[in-house]
């Protein structure tokens, strides 16, 4: 099998004599509370399909989302945890779009007044990471496709997650996994959330670019959606960063793009074009 140590890979030395790999993660890890985020409905798996659900995870007319102090203080201790700055005020924010497993249209999650701001984290090496922001939210339903059939299951819908969103200081793909480790470890430890990594209960997307080498200016990046394994995450970075060197050096651009891993092909591939703020009408 390839090696994906960078340090190994010849194909990875070889970027790295031109270029800077820059990578940033959006973890998303779902918090161990028993009921959803904003309404009582039981946050459990593996019940019948839609069992666990209620007006408002359902979003019909008139449900009014309660929120779950549990939410707020398992955000709390992750933000103690990287030093992330607790803020006075914060508020939550309707993001639009169109999709079966999203009842409501819009997902309630958090835009320019996110619940902590900044912070680090410290890889064994020592080297920092720097955190953007931790922000609270809601999961969505599931689809499930049969055949030809599809169905949905909404008893993932409004269960809490935190979205830990870390500067692009990472460069390299085993960075990447060791940062993932220690972030996994420590929301275990800490209770925040069971990260089960299998269910989904702890994902990254991925965002990765590379820049000529001692370039202040950073490239543009795409994002590789849900990645949930150490290992596939490392497989994935590697990928897309030979991709985007092939690219580049046959004379090509980056486009801004959201790709998915096939892990057995061991490959990304594009999914549609990166959307952007203005896309989903954010507001509070
Ligand atoms: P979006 O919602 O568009 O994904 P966010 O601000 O939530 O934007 O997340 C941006 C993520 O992308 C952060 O983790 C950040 O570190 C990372 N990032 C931003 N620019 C780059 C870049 N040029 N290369 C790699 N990662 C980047
Ligand atoms: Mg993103």
């Amino acid at each position: 099998m390839e090696k994906i140590d960078s340090t190994e890979n010849p194909q990875l030395q070889k970027v790295l004599e031109k270029y800077d790999i820059v990578i940033g993660l959006e973890v998303h890890c779902q918090l161990a509370t028993k009921s959803k985020i904003f309404s009582s409905s039981a946050n459990s798996y593996g019940n019948a399909p839609n069992s666990n659900i209620d007006e408002t995870c359902l979003g019909l007319p008139g449900a009014l989302p309660v929120l779950n102090e549990e939410c707020v203080n398992l955000a709390l201790r992750m933000a103690l945890a990287l030093k992330s700055e607790i803020q006075p005020v914060s508020v939550f924010a309707r993001k639009n779009y169109f999709y079966p497993d999203l009842p409501k249209g819009y997902q309630i999650t958090q835009y320019d007044k996110p619940i902590c701001l900044g912070g680090e984290l410290f890889l064994a090496s020592g080297k920092r990471i720097g955190i953007e922001r931790i922000q609270l939210e809601e999961d969505a339903g599931k689809n499930i496709h049969v055949g030809s059939t599809s169905f949905v299951d909404y008893n993932r819908s409004g269960v809490g997650l935190i979205e830990i969103v870390g500067c692009p200081d990472i460069s390299s793909p085993e960075e990447a996994s060791q940062y993932l480790k220690k972030l996994h470890s420590l929301v275990v430890h800490l209770g925040i959330s069971d990260g089960d990594m299998e269910r989904g209960n702890f994902r990254a997307d991925a965002n990765v670019s590379i820049k000529p080498k001692g370039s202040k200016k950073l490239g543009n990046r795409c994002e590789i959606k849900n990645v949930n394994s150490f290992k596939y995450i490392e497989k994935a970075i590697c990928f897309e960063v030979l991709r985007q060197y092939d690219l580049i050096e046959a004379g090509g651009q980056v486009h801004m793009e959201t790709r998915g891993f096939d892990s057995e092909k061991n490959m990304t591939f594009s999914q549609r074009t990166k959307e952007t703020a203005k896309d989903y009408r954010y507001f509070p």
